[in-house]
């Protein structure tokens, strides 16, 4: 997708003038504080482009799910709070999204100042895409800007109507600096990869990424499975898979996959069990084929590590979603651990690496390894229906 930048806007576009700007500030609130900022960190680079234009802010953001109408506990208040903290600059706040509150806040912004308008999943016509609420939004902006990459894949008011809105009116609606970085990496990774090109997947179920899957195979050298959906898998091969986290019904499809990929399907061919997902219990590491009737498989072994981390450290273009175990209890966190290292170690050795998925990516932070990756995606949703190969309309939307 090639799509018209922030950067190339002319600066007399935007010094002055009004910079509606929708943002993914939907941060983890915990006891009224923002538990997590990475998302509103990821938006500064652009913010901080348009402050230094002495352009005038209106961000718009959700922030949970309140279902049209105002919810207190999901006010972006707090959020405001934080982003005048890490940008070092008072941020004003609006006590709604497009009335007297909003208005009034931005007639009165002057070059070099920010409003951020109150949750926009307040108004019922966000989530349906409302015309008249897109209208609404894009009367505050002489521009339009998308840098929130986590909700691209929705056609809602606030990253479809309303850049539409501003484009009928014969104005720029572009992508910022996030966005842009999430499509040169995602989208050159699938569209023109460096190869060997090996994807990783994992996580819980296979049958919430069984499209990323089809798109990847063609495309990809070789197509590595663990966590939980490796599971599945097993089962098509007739093993044992005892209490494991099995998914029935896309038994018959892991089968017919088996026989698709051919030699590209790369599946761990050792694993660590316990009687229960639970810290504490006795871990057994034990062949794919000798895993007990009363065990679970939590994580893949580290026979499995060597096998992918010899695919991974080989490569020029790596690509990760989903964990190889449960991660989250330290007893079974070793294989998406060792898994994280051989991709640091690809990077290092010059791969391109992309990191997707709201786990994964929290599982490559703890790790301490977030920054030895190419780039780890801020989309969970977002980042997966891109790589199915979707068509994300918040994107699609803008100027070419
Ligand atoms: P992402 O958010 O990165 O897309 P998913 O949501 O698909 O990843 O999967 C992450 C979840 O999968 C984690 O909560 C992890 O504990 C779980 N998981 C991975 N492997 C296993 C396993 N073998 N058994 C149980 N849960 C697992
Ligand atoms: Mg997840």
């Amino acid at each position: 997708m090639n799509k018209r930048t922030l950067k190339e806007l002319p600066d007399a576009s935007i010094r002055g003038r009004r910079v509606l700007v929708r943002v993914d500030f939907n941060v983890p609130i915990d006891d009224g504080r923002v538990a997590d900022d990475t998302r509103i960190a990821a938006a500064l680079p652009t913010l901080r482009y348009l402050l230094d234009r002495d352009a005038r802010i209106v961000l718009v953001s959700h922030l949970g799910r309140p279902g049209g109408k105002p919810d207190p506990a999901q006010s972006l208040r707090v959020v405001s709070v934080r982003l005048g903290e890490l940008l070092g600059r008072p941020v004003r706040f609006a006590e709604d999204v497009v009335g007297p509150s909003a208005r009034t806040a931005v007639d009165a912004l002057r070059p070099g100042e920010i409003v951020m308008l109150e949750n926009v999943r307040f108004e019922t016509g966000e989530e349906s895409d409302d015309p008249a609420l897109g209208e609404a939004l894009a009367a505050f902006g002489d521009v339009y800007v998308n840098d929130a990459f986590g909700t691209a894949h929705r056609a809602h008011a606030s990253t479809s109507a309303a850049p539409r809105a501003m484009r009928a009116a014969g104005r720029p609606a572009v992508a910022g600096f996030l966005v842009e970085k999430e499509l040169r990496f995602l989208g050159s990774a699938l569209a023109s990869p460096v190869r060997p090109f090996v994807a990783i997947l994992g996580g819980a179920k296979i049958s919430g990424k069984i499209d990323v899957v089809e798109s990847l195979l063609p495309r990809v050298d070789a197509l590595l499975i663990g966590g939980a959906m490796a599971n599945t898998f097993f089962r098509a091969m007739g093993l044992e898979t005892g209490r494991s986290l099995v998914e029935p019904d896309r038994v018959e499809m892991a089968r017919e996959l088996i026989g698709r990929a051919g030699k590209r399907l790369i599946l761990p061919g050792d694993c660590v069990t316990a009687t229960e997902a639970r810290a504490g219990e006795t871990k057994h590491t034990q062949a794919r084929n000798r895993v007990p009737a009363d065990q679970r498989i939590l994580d893949i072994g580290p026979e499995s590590v060597k096998l992918f981390a010899s695919h991974v450290e080989s490569a020029g273009t790596v690509i990760w979603n989903g964990p190889m175990g449960l991660f989250e209890i330290a007893d079974f966190a070793a294989g998406t651990r060792g898994v994280a290292e051989a991709v640091a170690r690809a990077t290092k050795n010059g791969a391109t690496t992309v990191v997707g998925g709201g786990d994964t990516a929290a599982a490559v932070e703890q790790a301490g390894l977030a920054d030895a990756v190419t780039h780890v995606s801020t989309g969970g949703g977002a980042s997966l229906e891109f790589l199915e190969g979707k068509v994300l309309p918040g994107i699609a939307v803008l100027d070419d």
